[in-house]
């Protein structure tokens, strides 16, 4: 049955990448020479981007000191309510500059070229691991009040491009943003940034409500793909999974651009 669909899905996603026989010339965005790559970075510039060299299979935190081990001591002790996190790159430069530019300057073909990277992990991850993939792709949303600052939200823009060649569904009616925090990075401790977080995710009813002249049922998916730009000590996606998982979604897995430090 997994076998059948994940066949079905491959046959899908190659179709998908297909379109990207087709390369026109464009700049890298760091080196600025022409490239003939898919996105605007060439193989060279990709080759030296600081990447994770030893995650934890669950929350993708790189383990410190020589000794390899899969799990890191805190997933061990007291597992996320996601069933992993993965991140294309690391938080350094010139990710994290690149990251920015995206972000606050509207610098499109940036974030085009990144999730391209995290897509092509993506497919090979649950390509090679027989996983099952997700249902649904969903963004972090942002709360309407930082959405109209900023005109968009980055971790859907990363999830047009995952869904565009995955075929994935984008399923942006299920999680909401209710209320306005401030930004993660301005609460330092961990136990300032759980408390910034508390309530702030709701997940749409699943449930038709036939009192509401509005009624609307939206569908929970089994298996999540929760998208976002950068996870940093990974408590807005857990927080976030934890709601979805409440919500009656069996499995939620965290994908992100870069992973920060804490
Ligand atoms: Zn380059
Ligand atoms: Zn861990």
């Amino acid at each position: 049955m997994f076998r059948k669909r994940n066949l079905q899905i491959t046959q899908r996603i190659l179709r998908g990448l297909s379109g990207f026989l087709e390369f026109v010339p464009t700049q890298c965005i760091l080196c600025r020479r022409t490239t003939y790559a898919p996105v605007s970075l060439c193989a060279g510039c990709v080759a030296e981007l600081p990447v994770p060299l030893h995650p934890c299979a669950i929350c993708g935190e790189e383990i410190p000191g020589t000794l390899y081990s899969i799990f890191c001591s805190r997933c061990l002790t007291q597992p996320p309510p996601f069933a992993l996190c993965r991140s294309a790159l690391l938080y350094q430069p010139p990710v994290n500059r690149l990251i920015t530019s995206f972000k606050f300057s509207a610098r499109f073909e940036i974030g085009k070229a990144l999730s391209y990277l995290l897509c092509k992990q993506f497919i090979a991850h649950y390509n090679e691991l027989d996983a099952g993939f997700p249902n649904a792709l969903v963004p972090v949303p942002l709360h309407n009040k930082r959405l109209q600052q900023r005109g968009f939200n980055q971790a859907l823009e990363i999830c047009k491009v995952l869904a565009g060649h995955s075929r994935i569904k984008l399923q942006c009616d299920l999680l909401f943003r209710c209320r306005h925090t401030a930004p993660q990075s301005k609460a330092t401790s961990l136990a300032a940034r759980r408390k910034n977080l508390h309530s702030a995710f709701r997940v749409a009813a699943s449930r038709t409500d036939t009192h509401s002249r509005n009624a609307q049922t939206t569908t929970i998916p089994e298996h999540i793909a929760l998208v976002d730009d950068v996870v940093t000590t990974g408590s807005t996606v857990a927080e976030a999974a934890m709601m979805l998982r409440r919500a009656g979604v069996q499995q939620v897995d965290v994908w992100c651009l870069a992973r920060a430090n804490r």
